[in-house]
């Protein structure tokens, strides 16, 4: 097993890191307390090529295998996790799967937009009342002619107050639980959607999260996303791909929480002498520095098996689910590194914390991942 990366692959990895030194770490913190980021990043991110990865160049991607998906979206991670989950939903969770699973017309219509920055994307599956048993949402799509009359509400919707297009999941059939789901891309300007941020948050303060409430939007059948009763499916494939999205996520923020606690350890003096000196700072920085290795070699082998066009994604949730965890343990320990001064936004591991708490949330939450996990091992489904 070759665990180097290849010659193009540094590459990828070195002009991530250049462009998040260059437009994304100088802004974190200013962004984190506006609740909002400069939304000119997202023309960045598509000149640069970031939110075409592993799309095809027919429709305005830029190819690349999901190994360099997870190094870019690593480094934006490690800059901030606001930037990094646009791409991870934007690219990740809509255009990705509009590419796999979009006919030849909405592919045209939507992926070199969303490849290029023009547009944002937005994925609506989560509900008020239906959050990790997605699969009874409630939000209606009644056929009216050759349209569909979608009613309901969707509640924590990343991207969602500035997106131009949702991948939204509506009940069309009256099949049972989520037989009766199916997906559809509807434009956001389409009447009767409404947005509403949703303020307030613990961490991701810069990225534009939504309550979007639809009263009678009318969608041409023609948006739908795969065949009826099908869009279950069409979010779970997608889910497991960005599981993997969100765990590089959280690889970049313990590489940052790493990095952060080395070069305050070494420059803070107590007793007589830098921090780094004492074995219990050693420690935190050990702690984090072998939860980093070891949510990165998990996320690397999912990009591994898919690009291999191997099963991935038990591979997927075991590493989101452990990748969450460990970046929340390295945050924290970063923390404990910085004593007091960690406590205030100045220094970078309170933003860090706050940031990585969400990733064990969504996306499934860590229990979720483990009832997909031991399904896996046992056949046996404990949802
Ligand atoms: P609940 O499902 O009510 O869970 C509450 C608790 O019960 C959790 O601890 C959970 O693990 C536990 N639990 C539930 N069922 C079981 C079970 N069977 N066994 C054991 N424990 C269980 N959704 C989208 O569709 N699109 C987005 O872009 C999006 N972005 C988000 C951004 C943010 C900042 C946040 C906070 C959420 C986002 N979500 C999004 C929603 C997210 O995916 C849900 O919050 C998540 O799936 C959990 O659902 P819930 O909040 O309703 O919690």
């Amino acid at each position: 097993m070759n665990l180097e990366l290849s010659e193009e692959q540094e590459a990828v990895r070195r002009l991530a890191r250049d462009f998040v030194e260059r437009e994304v770490v100088p802004h974190a913190t200013a962004w984190d307390r506006a609740e909002e980021v400069d939304r000119g990043i997202v023309k960045k991110l598509g000149e640069v090529g970031f939110l075409g990865l592993t799309i095809d160049e027919e429709y305005g991607g830029c190819g690349g295998d999901h190994l360099a998906y997870c190094l870019v979206t690593e480094e934006l991670g490690r800059g901030d996790s606001s930037v990094r989950g646009i791409v991870s939903v934007s690219l990740g969770l809509v255009a990705k799967t509009i590419a796999a699973r979009g006919s030849e017309e909405q592919k045209r219509a939507w992926l070199p937009g969303l490849t290029s920055g023009a547009y944002v994307g937005c994925f609506g599956l989560t509900e008020p009342g239906t959050g990790s048993d997605a699969g009874h949402l409630t939000t209606r799509a009644v056929r009216d002619g050759d349209h569909y009359v979608v009613n309901g509400t969707k509640m924590f919707i990343t991207n969602g107050t500035w997106a131009d297009v949702v991948l939204l999941f509506a009940r069309s059939t009256d099949a049972p639980g989520h037989r009766g789901v199916s997906a559809f891309l509807v434009p956001m300007d389409t009447p009767g959607l409404t947005r509403r941020t949703v303020h307030g948050k613990l961490g991701l303060r810069g990225q534009a999260t939504a309550e979007l409430v639809l009263e009678d939007v009318r969608v041409p059948a023609s948006a739908m996303l795969g065949e009826e009763g099908k869009g279950f499916s069409v979010a779970m494939s997608a889910l497991a791909k960005g599981r993997m999205s969100v765990a590089a996520g959280c690889v970049g923020i313990a590489q940052a929480a790493l990095d952060a606690a080395v070069r305050y350890a070494g420059e803070r003096e107590q007793f007589g002498k830098t921090i780094a000196h004492h074995q219990l700072v050693q420690e935190l920085i050990s702690d984090i520095a072998v939860d980093l290795d070891a949510a990165r070699l998990l996320t690397w082998r999912v990009a591994d098996l898919i690009d291999r066009g191997q099963p991935f994604a038990v591979e997927s949730s075991k590493a989101k689910l452990f990748a969450s965890e460990a970046a929340v343990r390295a945050a924290n320990n970063a923390l404990q590194v910085f004593g007091g001064y960690g406590y205030i936004d100045e220094y970078p591991a309170g933003k860090l914390l706050r940031d990585a708490r969400v990733m064990t949330l969504y996306e499934g939450t860590s229990q979720i991942q483990k009832l997909v996990i031991g399904r896996a091992l046992t056949g046996v489904s404990a949802f």
